[in-house]
Parts: structure tokens; sequence; C-alpha cells
């Protein structure tokens, strides 16, 4: 994907191969950059951590590195660990 939107505003996602961290949520400038390279659960992980950041910024949540990485972590095991979650959250939106 190349944009999220996330509480209304549109996030474009990308790619950096040389950045040192995993992920990284520019709130301000709606960018969320995450490594290259990295393991699919590594990449879930810190895909759902940086919007758990974003999310965080535009409700004014003023959440801790530690809480974000609760709920990045805990979110993501249960995606990764319930494949056919994914699935039956498409049917919700979707109203199928
Ligand atoms: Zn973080």
């Amino acid at each position: 994907m190349k944009t999220l939107k996330i509480i209304g505003k549109r996030f474009k996602i990308v790619t950096d191969a040389k950045m040192e961290d995993h992920g990284q949520c520019d709130s301000a400038k709606h960018v969320i950059t995450l490594q290259g390279g990295m393991t699919k659960a590594l990449l879930l992980d810190t895909l759902i951590h940086e919007i758990t950041h974003a999310v965080d910024y535009e409700m004014n949540l003023d959440m801790t590195e530690r809480q974000v990485h609760g709920v990045g972590s805990g979110l993501a095991a249960v995606f990764f660990d319930n494949p056919k979650f994914i699935d039956y959250l498409y049917t919700i939106i979707k109203g199928e």
C-alpha cells in the first residue's frame, strides 16, 4: 500500500532501506517510513506500531512509547496468529 487513511488524514507509506530504526511516523507531514528488508512478522509489528503513533497523535492521547509498543505488538500478534480475522473484519466493513 502506498497510502493509508488514518483518522481522516492520508498518510504516505514509504520504505527506506538505509534507515536505522524499523519504522518512523511523521505525524505532522503524514508520512510513515518503514525499514526495508524486515521479516513479515517484524514488518507487521512495525506497521501497526507506526499506525498506533499516528492514531495517538490524531486523537491527542499522549501515549508513552511503552504504551504504543504494547498496543502495536499486541494487535500485531492477534493479526499474525489469526490470519482469517482480517477476512472477517473485511466482511464486517463491506457489510457482507
Ligand atoms: Zn515508536
